[in-house]
Order: C-alpha cells, then sequence, then structure tokens
C-alpha cells in the first residue's frame, strides 16, 4: 500500500465519517487541489456515523447551534436536488415532551430563541401531542415543543452521497489507511502533513476529522481536545400494534427517553444512568430490560408487545459544554480541528464541512460565525452549554 500512497496533498482529511466526507467534498468543490480523505477502516461511516439514529432538528437551546442547524437542515433536505445523488429524508418533525413546570418554561423560552432566529416550532398542551402521536401516555406532560420542519435522513446516504460527490469534484479518498499522528514544524508553529502507519503525507493543511478518537491525534502536536467516549445503546423493536404511523421523534425530557418509528417497529434509546466514558461498545441486555424497556412502556404503553429486533451501541463524542470544537487553533497554522459533536454530528455535519472550506479558502467562516466554537474556548474558559443532548 505505501508504495501507491502519495506522498503530498493540497489538504488532508482525517477520518471518513459523515464530517471528514462533506469537508473533503467543500474543500474540493471550493477549489482546494488534491484533497485527500484518509480513513482507516475498509468503509466510510464506520464510526459514530453509522451508528446514529438520522435525526435533524432545529430545536437546541443555544444559538450557535439552531443558526448550524437551520443551514444544515436545508442542505440536507436539498441534497438530492444539489447533488443528484438519491437521499432518504423524512420530515416528520421532533416532538418534545415537558412535564414539570420548569422544563416547561425552559423550553418555551428556548422555543421563543429558535423563532427568532427563523425556525418553526409549535407550543402544544398533552392533547395536541397524543393527536400527532397517538398511544403516547399523556398524564402529567404539561406541554410540548413541536418542530414541523425537523426530521430523520440516512446517515449511510449522506455520507456516501458526499464521498461520491467529493471524488466527482477531484478529492481522493482512501481506506484502510491509519493516521497515527499530526507533522509540524521544528518551532510547532506550522502543520506539515500527517503521520500515517505507511510514511509521511505532507499537506499545506490537514483536518482533523477523527470523531472521538481524535484527541489522541491532537495531542501528538500537544493540543488537548476535551472529546470522551459516551456509549449510547439503541434498539429497534418489532412490529406492534399501536406502533405509530408517522416518523416523529418523541422525546422524554424529563429522561432524554426518545424514539420514531423506523421500518416496521420502532428504534429508541435513553442516556443510560450513571455511565461514564469507556470505548468499550458491547451491547448491555441488562441496560435493556432495566432502564430503557421500562421507559419505553412508561411512554408509549403499547411497546409492551413489541420484540426485540435488533440493537447496537455507539459512541457519542462529548465535550464538556456539549457544543463541538470546530475551526482553526491558535499558534498553529495549516490545522483545522472538527470533532467533539456531542451525538449531534450526523445533522450538523454538511454545513461544518462547508464553513472549514470557508476557513481554508478564505481564511474565516463566512456563513455563520463559529467562534465560540474554537478550541481554545476550553482552556480560557468561555464555555457555552447545550441542554437539549438527546
Ligand atoms: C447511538 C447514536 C445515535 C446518534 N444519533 C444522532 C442523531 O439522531 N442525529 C445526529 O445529528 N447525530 C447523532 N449521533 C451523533 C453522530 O453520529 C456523530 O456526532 C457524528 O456521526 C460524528 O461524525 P464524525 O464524522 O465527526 O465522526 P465519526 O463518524 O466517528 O467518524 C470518524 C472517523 O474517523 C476514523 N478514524 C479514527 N481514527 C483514525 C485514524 N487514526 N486514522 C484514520 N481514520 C481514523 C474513524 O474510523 C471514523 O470513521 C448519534 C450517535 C450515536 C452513537
Amino acid at each position: 500500500m505505501a508504495g501507491n500512497l502519495t506522498r503530498t496533498a493540497g489538504a488532508v482529511v482525517v477520518g471518513g465519517g459523515v464530517m471528514g466526507v462533506s469537508t473533503a467534498y467543500h474543500l474540493a468543490a471550493a477549489g482546494v487541489r488534491d484533497v485527500l480523505l484518509l480513513e482507516r477502516e475498509a468503509g466510510l461511516g464506520l464510526g459514530s456515523t453509522g451508528r446514529c439514529a438520522g435525526g435533524f432538528r432545529h430545536q437546541f437551546s443555544s444559538e450557535i447551534n439552531v443558526r448550524l442547524s437551520l443551514e444544515s437542515i436545508r442542505m440536507i433536505r436539498s441534497f438530492s436536488e444539489v447533488h443528484g445523488l438519491p437521499l432518504d429524508v423524512h420530515v416528520d418533525g421532533y416532538l418534545f415532551l415537558c412535564r414539570d413546570a420548569a422544563t416547561w418554561a425552559a423550553y418555551r423560552a428556548d422555543a421563543e430563541m429558535q423563532r427568532r432566529l427563523g425556525a418553526r416550532v409549535d407550543l402544544l398542551d398533552a392533547a395536541g401531542a397524543v393527536e400527532l402521536i397517538p398511544g403516547l401516555a399523556a398524564d402529567g406532560i404539561v406541554g410540548a415543543t413541536f418542530g414541523p420542519d425537523d426530521g430523520i435522513a440516512d446517515p449511510s446516504g449522506l455520507t456516501n452521497g458526499y464521498a461520491t460527490a467529493a471524488r466527482r469534484a477531484g478529492a481522493t479518498i482512501r481506506t484502510g489507511v491509519t493516521v497515527t499522528g499530526i507533522a509540524a514544524s521544528a518551532d510547532g508553529g506550522r502543520v506539515l502533513g500527517v503521520e500515517t502507519k505507511e510514511g509521511r503525507i505532507e499537506a499545506p493543511l490537514v483536518v482533523l476529522a477523527a470523531g472521538v478518537w481524535s484527541p489522541a491525534i491532537a495531542r501528538t502536536v500537544g493540543l488537548d481536545v476535551p472529546v470522551q467516549p459516551y456509549p449510547r445503546q439503541l434498539v429497534q423493536t418489532t412490529d406492534f400494534a399501536g406502533r405509530p404511523a408517522r416518523r416523529t421523534l418523541v422525546i422524554e425530557t424529563s429522561t432524554m427517553f426518545f424514539f420514531h418509528r423506523e421500518g416496521s417497529g420502532i428504534l429508541m434509546g435513553i442516556p443510560p444512568a450513571g455511565a461514564g466514558p469507556t470505548f468499550d461498545t458491547s451491547p448491555d441486555d441488562r441496560f435493556v430490560a432495566e432502564e430503557l424497556l421500562p421507559a419505553a412502556i412508561r411512554l408509549l404503553p403499547a411497546v409492551e408487545a413489541a420484540g426485540l429486533a435488533t440493537t447496537w451501541v455507539g459512541l457519542y463524542e462529548m465535550t464538556p459544554d456539549h457544543h463541538p470544537v470546530v475551526g482553526p487553533v491558535d499558534g498553529l497554522e495549516g490545522l483545522l480541528v472538527a470533532t467533539g459533536f456531542s451525538g449531534h454530528g450526523f445533522q450538523h455535519g454538511p454545513v461544518v464541512g462547508k464553513l472549514l472550506a470557508e476557513v481554508a479558502v478564505t481564511g474565516r467562516a463566512t456563513t455563520i460565525d463559529i467562534g465560540v466554537l474554537r478550541p481554545e474556548r476550553f482552556s480560557r474558559g468561555e464555555l457555552i452549554p447545550e441542554s437539549h443532548v438527546v
């Protein structure tokens, strides 16, 4: 392999998840020559992207996340038309259910902010929520927010779609190549390329988009990226009487249990109680029996009759403030970082790739100001909390 791996590139993108392929496409489309994406697995989208639920929403608690969503969802919904490639997209909305006055007040305030920025969000009472999703246990619901332009798209379709678009724009994608570090100048001020198991590839620009595995690569140039792996297990059920007809993603905000119709059953998940960071992705039967199923039956009693069709675990890439780390690095010219999407990076893949290409070509992101997401915010204590982590 070393023999046919190029030794120089105009830009190297590390990681072939949704973030890496979107970035490779947008760099090449913006005129960056010889864009090379390196992915260590045998295929693309086998990290967090391939394990994700595919949801997209405008309903976040921070302005920057809403702004990213507005542009990214526009890009997801127009992807097929713009690129002439298939993408399965369902716009059946996200429904957040609130069961206490304080939470309901906070979600109403967030909805006001989301509307001010241009998103559509409706406020519903319990009856309105049940009208949308018949069979919901409505007792105790004091209010709900519904985003009619939120929805679900196919993670594999978007990842492979951007990979195809990137190749068409002139980028090269190589799988089975492990990046072992970033090469920097002797004074540490400039990126020279990447080190791989097959030797160095020189490049004036490196984009680190290796998901939850990014911190180890960043450390090779002394950069601390505070991203930790938190396993999340999803369960797909079999068909059952009373299964919702709509594909609306429903979230119980007191536990962050969620479900949406998928195939003939529902797909569901809940943050595991008290779990710490680990790269272990083994499914946990006790968690399903004692935490997930009781929460599911409480909210949608009909699910008790369903069988378990399949289950898997993927890694959330969590930062201390649940916002991603995106942008250039102070004092290290030629490095751009895009990681730590804290469980909502699938939907932001399109816009983040576009923003990074703007930074690479013009020196700054012009579509959206992403200064608040810069890597230095942690050492400077400038955290921007996000509470809607589903
Ligand atoms: C269970 C679950 C459900 C989710 N649901 C949603 C959702 O509904 N909506 C949403 O928006 N987000 C969701 N997410 C989050 C979303 O999946 C991630 O935020 C997003 O996929 C991150 O994309 P990425 O490209 O940054 O990382 P990844 O997809 O993890 O890609 C990183 C890639 O880098 C590669 N790599 C790592 N190290 C190296 C190396 N040394 N050399 C070369 N390549 C390397 C990996 O193999 C991997 O392919 C969910 C995540 C999980 C786990």
